[in-house]
């Protein structure tokens, strides 16, 4: 062996671990094993994501990486463990669920001094694995793994993904599939749902500990604060208010909200039956399992809300003694909700429209945009994307504008009541069009898309995740290589089913 390769364990090694969340200790997180993964194979690695963590291009193509990241070996000092939460599936409340099948491998500070977790999905049963079997099949793995990137690509909050390992381990779902393992990365992993498992089995004195952790290690800011759980409480509202309102603006539906779901730090947490919205259509249910579409485009505000009103629920004994008075202030809390989605999803309408200036009409204008583009299912990211090429002052709309639209009549109105509105602020075509082009993705990760790189990856080919990976990471930027991938999905990818088996 040569001596001067880098040791990779010793890069770990050097990576400075903070290991707070482990620190809490029982009740709230468990020390368990990952179960070794049979053969893994690293068939993607995030070289982006792994600098800024303080991980060099040599360790990640380390065997010694790969182990780790498949759960064969542990992180260099830190014991693997597993949290406890329960959550409101569907809206019916389940009191016992947890991280069946996750454990976290690592806490560490970032170069910049930024807290991290990493956390591998898939890794093996856990003592909240019920009677499932602690593993996740690759399509799913696949599909959070881009998504987590391709969300952070579009400026969406959300888990990170580091690594995705294959195995040819078999696993059974509706057919037998292979396993993977995904490895997350965020500052925080706690969830609404770990606040109301203590809540609900009247253990409220655990409440405290668990928020000022969260408090301490990620909202410092609020740590001296006179009421700080209250500070706390009413930013994590205004960050679900904006996440939802960012969600809406690009199409994406997440498909399970449920409370456990849900990220007290307001990241996008749990991909699974997601999708981007490919045709219109406001009441689009993009998790085949949501029969009564629950979790449809237009409800995800509504259910944003209310998941909300169940954390604040579940934390009314940290806002006071006195249990009118917490409610008071739970109210008082969660009544800014609609209001700040409201003026969040407004400025992302406007700005994905070009506009500059706040009008009383622009309201009016996004809705009816909306609702040519809902009536006429056109492709939402196409049709938004498409609207930059308008010129304030032509008589007509060009080719391109009108390409995604169904009622030309209703859209030729809109269209001058539009280039009225942008006269009406001197706005410059040039100028806009740049502006509109850096909120209006040209690329997202449409189903049928993902499905194409299961499919090869299935098959041995991994080739097409790189290249979704690559792409994705500039989703505004015009990449004529990849054309293709901004065109208008073939009618079959109509037929993709999403649903929570995973
Ligand atoms: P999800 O639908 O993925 O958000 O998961 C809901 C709950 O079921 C969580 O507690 C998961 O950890 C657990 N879970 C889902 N799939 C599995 C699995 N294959 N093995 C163990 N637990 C699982
Ligand atoms: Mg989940």
């Amino acid at each position: 062996m040569d001596d001067r390769r880098p040791d990779p364990i010793a890069v770990l090694t050097s990576l400075p671990l903070q290991p707070a969340y482990a620190a809490l200790g029982e009740p709230y997180v468990t020390p368990v094993p990952t179960t070794p993964l049979p053969t893994p194979q690293l068939l993607h690695v995030n070289p982006a994501l792994a600098a800024e963590l303080g991980i060099d291009n040599a360790t990640l193509a380390s065997n010694e990486f790969v182990d780790i990241m498949a759960g064969n070996r542990v992180w260099p000092g830190y014991a693997p463990l597993s949290s406890v939460y329960g959550g409101h599936q569907f809206g019916v409340w389940v009191p016992r669920l947890g991280d069946g099948r996750a454990h976290l491998i690592a806490e560490i500070a970032t170069a910049a001094g930024q807290r991290r977790e990493l956390q591998l999905k898939g890794s093996g049963p856990t003592p909240y694995s019920r009677f499932a079997d602690g593993r996740a099949v690759l399509r799913s793995s696949i599909r959070e793994y881009l998504c987590s990137e391709a969300m952070h690509a579009l400026g969406i909050p959300t888990t990170r993904a580091l690594a995705l390992v294959g195995s040819p381990q078999p696993v059974r779902r509706e057919t037998i599939e292979t396993a993977a393992v995904v490895c997350r990365v965020a500052p925080s992993l706690v969830r609404f749902g770990h606040f109301e498992y203590f809540y609900y089995r009247n253990e409220h004195a655990q409440l405290a500990p668990l928020a000022d952790h969260v408090i301490n290690e990620n909202f410092p800011e609020f740590a001296h604060a006179e009421h700080r759980h209250a500070a706390w409480l009413g930013e994590v509202i205004a960050r679900t208010a904006r996440l939802m309102a960012a969600w809406q603006a690009v199409g994406f539906c997440h498909g399970v909200m449920n409370t456990d779901n849900f990220s007290v730090l307001g990241l996008t947490l749990d991909y699974g039956p997601y999708g981007f919205i490919d045709a219109f259509d406001a009441h689009h249910i993009c998790n085949h399992t949501d029969e009564g579409g629950r979790y449809a485009y237009d409800q995800q505000p509504t259910i944003g809300h209310w998941n909300c009103s169940r954390l604040l629920q579940a934390t009314l004994p940290l806002l006071s003694d006195t249990p009118e008075r917490a409610v008071e202030l739970a109210t008082e809390i969660l009544d800014r909700y609609p209001a700040i989605y409201a003026q969040a999803m407004t400025r992302a309408w406007r700005g994905k429209l070009g506009l500059r200036e706040s009008r009383a009409e622009d309201r009016e204008l996004i809705n009816r945009y909306l609702s040519i583009l809902d009536r006429g299912h056109s492709d939402l990211t196409r049709s938004f994307r498409n609207l930059a090429q308008v010129r304030g002052n032509d008589a007509g709309p060009t080719l391109g504008v009108r390409e995604e639209i169904a009622d030309l009549e209703r859209f030729d109105a809109w269209i001058d009541d539009y280039r009225a509105r942008l006269r009406g602020e001197q706005s410059d075509d040039a100028e806009r069009s740049a502006r509109m082009n850096a909120v209006n993705p040209k690329y997202v990760l449409r189903n049928h898309l993902a499905q194409a790189a299961i499919e090869a990856a299935q098959g041995g080919d991994y080739s097409e995740i790189a290249r979704l990976f690559t792409l994705l990471q500039k989703p505004f930027d015009e990449q004529p290589e990849y054309a293709v991938y901004a065109a208008e999905p073939p009618a079959s990818a109509r037929h993709i089913e999403v649903s929570c088996s995973s």
